[in-house]
């Protein structure tokens, strides 16, 4: 008889994949999934999963939370592999390297970044692969201009050697440089689809908010599917939509029985956050998102704006720190079921948008280090809770039915990054298991108290190794392992 290193028994399996539902055991070793067995299983380490749903880890398509202290928080909420797809990074040697060596608990993966290789182009800032430098220039006038021809060739130049580097893909937030010609945009998914791999898209303005854009940020997403027949992903379409994600998802719809590779995500919040020097919070461009400077919110302090004149001055002063934006009103049931609409959407991943801590009494690097972390440490909710609230949902509100929702938070993301052995729990996968109870699992992290961990994940499993263990997080866990193209 067989001796896995590991077995988890006894548990509601999910495999999204075969459809599989019922009570298995799970047998593990060498950081693979060995057997899935209705019988038992006997390993040299037994988890007991009565009661509880093991399904596979999840993959957090979207999340800038590359740190420690943000990947022990996403494991709590049952993540196993969290990419940094959407702003992406260059080059993403320098990302990789970095994760490798400090070491981190969850697998981690990067796309190339369109805003970092525009910024070294047109405003000479040099690329670091770190996600401060792109925050620190976000509000760069240079950086946000129309490129020429030779420049556009420069831009896609950059992307390509780190796609041939093993980028997962390409990021391109074109909604921070929204005057961005759409021939470059074309040119960039063209470049994509020549590699097979995808772009991670923070669309432009939609026309209803700006009826200059020079082209509509859903459109334009659309087209250069069809156009280029790149595989184009459309990240957090609940944030940049809002009270049109009707009209965009139909659109999407459309192109989508058409044939063409576009994909979807989303989180179930109705704040965003960025680095307050975005074009589109600039006081006189508000109105269109229905906003005014009191929706705007520093994480830095907790502080709303009180008016036009303090947003202009904190954008001057402080462009890249990180503030609120509240679009819709969570406990508002007209305003959730906009969110909820991004969330139903067919094949629609849930993703977080995490974003990195802060520590408001100072983050020198023995605080980043601390768990618990301190009472200072504060970040977005959907950094902690993105998962435990889709389940809640689920529970609560009966949002997609349990195998669905967990399909959105394994299988499907796994598919739009290209991970065969992810988002599976069959033989020939890799071990990143999450172990759940699905009475009990919950978000905690609130605006008030935004870094509280999600509770109800008992086990979480990276590559086989323990990351969480009987729902408490083992600090020195650094099971990661890079994911490449
Ligand atoms: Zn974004």
């Amino acid at each position: 008889m067989t001796t896995y290193d590991l077995v988890i028994s006894r548990g509601r399996v999910i495999d999204p994949e075969t459809g599989l539902d019922g009570i298995r055991d799970v047998g593990v070793s060498g950081g693979t999934i060995q057997e899935v067995s209705a019988g038992p299983l006997h390993g040299v380490t037994r988890v007991d999963a009565t009661g509880l749903t093991v399904c596979p880890g999840f993959v957090d398509l979207h999340s800038h939370s590359a740190d420690l202290a943000g990947h022990r928080l996403q494991a709590l909420d049952g993540v196993t592999t969290v990419l940094e797809l959407e702003a992406g990074s260059l080059p993403v040697s320098a990302a990789y390297r970095a994760a490798a060596e400090e070491g981190r608990p969850l697998n981690y993966g990067f796309a190339t970044s369109w805003a970092a290789a525009r910024m070294a182009v047109l405003a000479g800032v040099e690329p670091t692969g770190r996600l401060e430098t792109l925050f620190a220039n976000i509000a760069v006038d240079a950086w946000q201009r129309p490129a020429t021809p030779e420049q556009v060739a420069r831009i896609v130049g950059l992307l390509e050697a780190d796609l041939a580097d093993g980028a997962l893909g390409i990021g391109v937030l074109v909604g921070y440089a929204p005057r961005t010609g759409p021939d470059e945009y074309l040119a960039v998914a063209a470049l994509a689809a020549r590699a097979g791999r995808p772009t991670y898209t923070h669309a432009r303005e939609l026309v209803e908010m700006d009826a200059g854009t020079p082209v509509d940020g859903a459109e334009e997403i659309v087209r250069a599917a069809v156009e280029t027949g790149a595989h184009m992903h459309y990240c957090h379409v609940n944030s940049t939509s809002i009270r049109h994600v009707d009209r965009v998802l139909a659109l999407v719809e459309r192109v989508r029985a058409e044939g063409a590779r576009v994909t979807t995500e989303a989180y179930p919040y109705g704040a965003g956050m960025t680095g307050v020097g975005a074009a589109f919070l600039a006081p006189e461009l508000l109105h269109r998102r229905g906003l005014t400077p009191h929706s705007i919110g520093l994480l830095s302090t907790g502080r709303r704006m009180a008016d036009a004149a303090e947003l202009r001055r904190v954008r001057q002063e402080e462009p890249g720190s990180a503030a609120f934006v509240h679009l819709l009103d969570e406990d508002s049931p007209a305003e959730f079921a906009y969110i909820r609409r991004a969330l139903d959407f067919e094949d629609a991943a849930v993703a977080t948008d995490a974003v990195p801590l802060l520590w408001r009494e100072g983050g020198d690097p023995a605080r980043r280090l601390e768990w618990p972390l301190p009472p200072d440490a504060v970040t977005h909710p959907r950094t902690a809770g993105t998962y435990g609230r889709t389940l809640r949902l689920v529970r609560e509100q009966g949002m997609l039915g349990l195998a669905e929702a967990v399909r959105r938070c394994t299988l499907v993301p796994a598919q739009v990054a290209g991970l065969a052995r992810k988002g599976r729990v069959q033989p020939g996968a890799d071990a990143d298991l999450t172990v759940f109870d699905p009475d009990t699992v919950t978000d905690r992290a609130t605006y008030a108290a935004t870094a509280l961990p999600s509770t109800g994940f008992r086990h979480v499993l990276v590559g086989g190794v323990p990351v969480v263990q009987d729902g408490a997080l083992l600090p020195d866990a650094r099971p990661g392992r890079p994911v490449r193209a």
